[in-house]
Protein backbone atom coordinates (compact mmCIF):
# COMPACT_ATOMS: atom_id res chain seq x y z
CA UNK A 1 0.00 0.00 0.00
CA UNK A 2 1.10 3.88 -0.28
CA UNK A 3 0.77 6.42 2.24
CA UNK A 4 -0.30 9.23 0.05
CA UNK A 5 -0.21 11.89 3.21
CA UNK A 6 2.37 11.84 5.90
CA UNK A 7 5.01 14.48 7.59
CA UNK A 8 7.89 12.27 7.96
CA UNK A 9 9.88 16.01 9.14
CA UNK A 10 7.77 16.56 12.04
CA UNK A 11 9.96 16.50 14.93
CA UNK A 12 8.35 13.58 16.29
CA UNK A 13 9.79 11.39 14.09
CA UNK A 14 13.50 13.17 14.36
CA UNK A 15 16.46 10.43 14.28
CA UNK A 16 14.01 7.92 13.24
CA UNK A 17 12.49 8.45 10.35
CA UNK A 18 14.48 5.20 8.72
CA UNK A 19 12.70 2.96 11.60
CA UNK A 20 9.15 4.19 11.13
CA UNK A 21 9.23 3.79 7.24
CA UNK A 22 10.61 0.39 7.80
CA UNK A 23 7.70 -0.50 10.14
CA UNK A 24 5.36 0.47 7.45
CA UNK A 25 7.01 -1.64 4.69
CA UNK A 26 6.78 -4.62 7.45
CA UNK A 27 2.77 -3.29 7.40
CA UNK A 28 2.46 -4.04 3.90
CA UNK A 29 2.91 0.04 3.44
CA UNK A 30 5.91 -0.01 0.52
CA UNK A 31 6.05 3.44 -0.53
CA UNK A 32 4.45 6.69 1.32
CA UNK A 33 4.60 10.55 0.05
CA UNK A 34 6.12 13.03 2.82
CA UNK A 35 4.01 16.51 2.47
CA UNK A 36 5.34 19.74 2.56
CA UNK A 37 3.94 22.56 5.02
CA UNK A 38 6.92 25.07 4.26
CA UNK A 39 9.86 25.96 1.53
CA UNK A 40 12.11 25.09 4.25
CA UNK A 41 10.28 21.76 5.02
CA UNK A 42 10.03 20.53 1.30
CA UNK A 43 13.89 20.90 1.43
CA UNK A 44 13.63 18.97 4.37
CA UNK A 45 11.31 16.42 2.67
CA UNK A 46 13.41 16.47 -0.44
CA UNK A 47 16.48 15.08 1.61
CA UNK A 48 14.29 12.19 3.03
CA UNK A 49 12.79 11.25 -0.31
CA UNK A 50 16.42 11.31 -1.47
CA UNK A 51 17.98 8.87 0.77
CA UNK A 52 15.21 6.28 0.58
CA UNK A 53 13.49 5.15 -2.45
CA UNK A 54 9.99 4.29 -0.90
CA UNK A 55 9.97 7.83 -0.28
CA UNK A 56 8.12 10.60 -2.14
CA UNK A 57 7.69 14.30 -0.87
CA UNK A 58 5.82 17.18 -2.19
CA UNK A 59 6.45 21.27 -2.43
CA UNK A 60 4.27 24.36 -1.08
CA UNK A 61 3.36 25.85 2.20
CA UNK A 62 0.49 24.76 4.43
CA UNK A 63 -2.23 27.68 4.99
CA UNK A 64 -1.61 26.90 8.80
CA UNK A 65 2.13 28.24 7.99
CA UNK A 66 0.92 31.09 5.61
CA UNK A 67 2.56 33.43 8.01
CA UNK A 68 6.32 32.08 7.49
CA UNK A 69 8.75 33.19 5.27
CA UNK A 70 8.19 31.66 1.86
CA UNK A 71 11.14 30.81 -0.57
CA UNK A 72 9.73 30.32 -3.90
CA UNK A 73 12.99 29.54 -5.51
CA UNK A 74 13.35 26.54 -3.01
CA UNK A 75 9.83 25.45 -3.77
CA UNK A 76 10.83 25.12 -7.54
CA UNK A 77 13.75 23.27 -6.85
CA UNK A 78 12.57 21.05 -4.63
CA UNK A 79 10.14 20.68 -7.87
CA UNK A 80 12.28 20.33 -10.08
CA UNK A 81 13.61 16.60 -8.55
CA UNK A 82 11.66 13.50 -9.78
CA UNK A 83 10.82 12.64 -6.22
CA UNK A 84 8.98 15.40 -5.45
CA UNK A 85 5.28 14.38 -7.31
CA UNK A 86 2.83 17.01 -6.12
CA UNK A 87 2.44 20.80 -4.87
CA UNK A 88 1.24 21.54 -1.67
CA UNK A 89 -0.65 21.18 0.47
CA UNK A 90 -1.67 24.71 0.21
CA UNK A 91 -5.50 25.74 0.91
CA UNK A 92 -7.67 27.41 3.43
CA UNK A 93 -8.38 26.82 7.33
CA UNK A 94 -11.54 27.95 8.36
CA UNK A 95 -11.20 26.34 11.54
CA UNK A 96 -8.85 28.75 12.75
CA UNK A 97 -7.97 32.10 12.21
CA UNK A 98 -4.54 32.12 12.83
CA UNK A 99 -2.70 33.08 10.43
CA UNK A 100 -5.56 35.03 9.34
CA UNK A 101 -7.93 34.61 6.51
CA UNK A 102 -6.14 37.23 4.16
CA UNK A 103 -3.01 36.12 4.60
CA UNK A 104 -3.66 31.98 4.26
CA UNK A 105 -6.08 33.60 0.97
CA UNK A 106 -2.97 36.09 -0.74
CA UNK A 107 -0.20 33.12 0.35
CA UNK A 108 -2.93 30.59 -1.47
CA UNK A 109 -3.24 32.85 -4.45
CA UNK A 110 0.29 33.29 -4.91
CA UNK A 111 1.03 29.56 -4.61
CA UNK A 112 -1.39 28.98 -7.44
CA UNK A 113 0.24 31.66 -9.65
CA UNK A 114 3.61 30.25 -9.22
CA UNK A 115 2.44 26.62 -9.65
CA UNK A 116 0.49 27.89 -13.15
CA UNK A 117 3.88 29.52 -14.14
CA UNK A 118 6.02 26.16 -13.34
CA UNK A 119 3.22 24.45 -14.93
CA UNK A 120 4.03 26.00 -18.07
CA UNK A 121 7.61 25.59 -17.78
CA UNK A 122 7.42 22.08 -17.77
CA UNK A 123 6.76 21.11 -13.92
CA UNK A 124 3.18 20.47 -14.30
CA UNK A 125 2.38 17.79 -11.23
CA UNK A 126 -1.35 17.19 -9.26
CA UNK A 127 -1.78 19.01 -6.51
CA UNK A 128 -2.73 18.61 -2.27
CA UNK A 129 -5.17 20.83 -1.15
CA UNK A 130 -6.06 21.08 2.35
CA UNK A 131 -9.69 22.48 3.16
CA UNK A 132 -11.18 23.14 6.70
CA UNK A 133 -14.28 24.29 6.47
CA UNK A 134 -13.46 25.88 3.29
CA UNK A 135 -14.58 23.56 0.08
CA UNK A 136 -17.50 26.18 -1.08
CA UNK A 137 -14.94 28.89 -0.93
CA UNK A 138 -12.03 27.13 -2.29
CA UNK A 139 -13.42 25.40 -5.03
CA UNK A 140 -14.44 28.53 -7.63
CA UNK A 141 -10.65 29.58 -6.57
CA UNK A 142 -9.11 26.41 -7.59
CA UNK A 143 -11.39 26.60 -11.17
CA UNK A 144 -9.98 30.15 -11.46
CA UNK A 145 -6.11 29.21 -11.86
CA UNK A 146 -7.05 27.28 -14.80
CA UNK A 147 -5.21 24.09 -13.76
CA UNK A 148 -7.20 20.83 -14.52
CA UNK A 149 -10.00 20.06 -11.67
CA UNK A 150 -8.72 16.56 -11.69
CA UNK A 151 -5.13 17.39 -10.47
CA UNK A 152 -6.35 18.37 -7.45
CA UNK A 153 -7.06 15.85 -4.03
CA UNK A 154 -8.93 17.42 -1.00
CA UNK A 155 -6.75 15.36 1.25
CA UNK A 156 -8.18 14.43 4.76
CA UNK A 157 -11.49 15.17 3.95
CA UNK A 158 -13.62 15.54 7.03
CA UNK A 159 -16.47 17.34 5.28
CA UNK A 160 -20.22 15.92 5.19
CA UNK A 161 -21.51 14.33 2.24
CA UNK A 162 -22.88 17.70 0.78
CA UNK A 163 -19.35 19.15 0.42
CA UNK A 164 -18.13 15.72 -1.21
CA UNK A 165 -20.62 16.26 -3.82
CA UNK A 166 -19.29 20.12 -4.54
CA UNK A 167 -15.80 18.62 -5.01
CA UNK A 168 -16.98 15.71 -7.10
CA UNK A 169 -19.00 18.01 -9.20
CA UNK A 170 -15.89 20.21 -9.70
CA UNK A 171 -13.80 17.15 -10.71
CA UNK A 172 -11.13 16.74 -7.83
CA UNK A 173 -10.24 13.52 -6.00
CA UNK A 174 -10.98 13.13 -2.31
CA UNK A 175 -8.42 11.38 0.33
CA UNK A 176 -9.16 10.05 4.22
CA UNK A 177 -7.79 10.14 6.79
CA UNK A 178 -7.74 8.14 10.14
CA UNK A 179 -10.92 10.18 10.57
CA UNK A 180 -13.37 8.07 8.54
CA UNK A 181 -12.60 5.19 11.06
CA UNK A 182 -14.26 7.76 14.13
CA UNK A 183 -17.77 6.69 15.61
CA UNK A 184 -18.07 10.17 15.92
CA UNK A 185 -17.89 11.43 12.63
CA UNK A 186 -20.66 9.47 10.48
CA UNK A 187 -20.50 12.00 7.82
CA UNK A 188 -17.32 11.45 6.90
CA UNK A 189 -18.50 7.84 5.94
CA UNK A 190 -21.64 9.52 4.85
CA UNK A 191 -19.17 11.17 2.22
CA UNK A 192 -17.09 8.45 1.48
CA UNK A 193 -19.98 6.19 0.43
CA UNK A 194 -20.57 8.87 -2.33
CA UNK A 195 -16.96 8.78 -3.47
CA UNK A 196 -16.81 6.83 -6.29
CA UNK A 197 -13.32 4.25 -5.93
CA UNK A 198 -11.80 5.50 -9.10
CA UNK A 199 -11.43 9.11 -7.66
CA UNK A 200 -10.23 8.21 -4.15
CA UNK A 201 -7.28 7.89 -1.98
CA UNK A 202 -6.33 7.02 1.76
CA UNK A 203 -3.52 8.74 3.93
CA UNK A 204 -2.74 8.89 7.37
CA UNK A 205 -1.72 12.80 8.26
CA UNK A 206 0.72 11.36 10.66
CA UNK A 207 2.09 12.13 13.04
CA UNK A 208 -1.16 13.37 13.92
CA UNK A 209 -5.16 11.42 13.88
CA UNK A 210 -4.56 8.03 14.28
CA UNK A 211 -7.15 5.74 12.97
CA UNK A 212 -8.71 3.15 15.16
CA UNK A 213 -8.09 0.32 16.52
CA UNK A 214 -4.66 2.29 16.99
CA UNK A 215 -6.51 6.13 18.02
CA UNK A 216 -4.77 5.71 21.45
CA UNK A 217 -1.48 5.34 19.86
CA UNK A 218 1.16 8.55 19.59
CA UNK A 219 2.66 9.94 17.36
CA UNK A 220 0.51 8.20 14.60
CA UNK A 221 2.25 6.46 11.66
CA UNK A 222 2.31 5.50 7.92
CA UNK A 223 1.89 1.69 8.89
CA UNK A 224 -1.54 2.67 10.22
CA UNK A 225 -3.02 3.37 7.34
CA UNK A 226 -3.92 0.09 6.65
CA UNK A 227 -6.85 1.03 9.13
CA UNK A 228 -7.94 3.61 7.24
CA UNK A 229 -7.96 1.45 3.88
CA UNK A 230 -10.03 -1.38 5.47
CA UNK A 231 -12.49 1.04 6.98
CA UNK A 232 -13.11 2.07 3.22
CA UNK A 233 -13.53 -1.24 2.32
CA UNK A 234 -16.19 -2.18 4.86
CA UNK A 235 -17.85 1.21 3.53
CA UNK A 236 -17.67 -0.16 0.04
CA UNK A 237 -18.27 -3.52 0.71
CA UNK A 238 -15.02 -4.86 -0.68
CA UNK A 239 -12.82 -7.01 0.44
CA UNK A 240 -9.54 -4.72 1.81
CA UNK A 241 -6.99 -6.73 -0.63
CA UNK A 242 -9.44 -5.75 -3.62
CA UNK A 243 -9.81 -1.92 -2.62
CA UNK A 244 -5.88 -1.53 -1.74
CA UNK A 245 -5.10 -2.90 -5.52
CA UNK A 246 -7.39 0.18 -6.29
CA UNK A 247 -5.93 2.41 -3.86
CA UNK A 248 -2.35 1.78 -5.31
CA UNK A 249 -3.57 1.73 -8.77
CA UNK A 250 -4.99 5.41 -8.02
CA UNK A 251 -2.04 6.73 -5.96
CA UNK A 252 0.10 5.64 -8.78
CA UNK A 253 -1.96 7.11 -11.57
CA UNK A 254 -2.35 10.90 -9.66
CA UNK A 255 0.65 11.25 -8.50
CA UNK A 256 2.54 9.76 -11.39
CA UNK A 257 4.70 7.26 -8.96
CA UNK A 258 6.27 4.51 -10.71
CA UNK A 259 4.04 1.26 -11.06
CA UNK A 260 5.76 -1.41 -8.53
CA UNK A 261 3.89 -4.06 -9.81
CA UNK A 262 2.63 -5.53 -6.92
CA UNK A 263 -0.84 -5.85 -6.06
ZN1 LIG B 1 -0.98 17.19 6.07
Amino acid sequence: MIDTHCHLTSKVFRGRETEVVDAAAAAGVSRMISIAVGSGDAKAALALAEADPRVFCSAGVHPLHSDEAIDWDDLRRVGTSPRCVAWGELGLDRHYTRPDPDTQRRVLDAQLEHIVAWTAEGLGKSVVVHSRKAVAELLPILDASGLPPERFVFHCFTEGPEDAQRVLDFGAWISFTGVLTFANAPEVAESARLVPIERVMVETDSPYLSPEPHRKVRPNEPRYVVAVAERLAEIHGLTPPELEARLDANAERFFGLPSDGHA
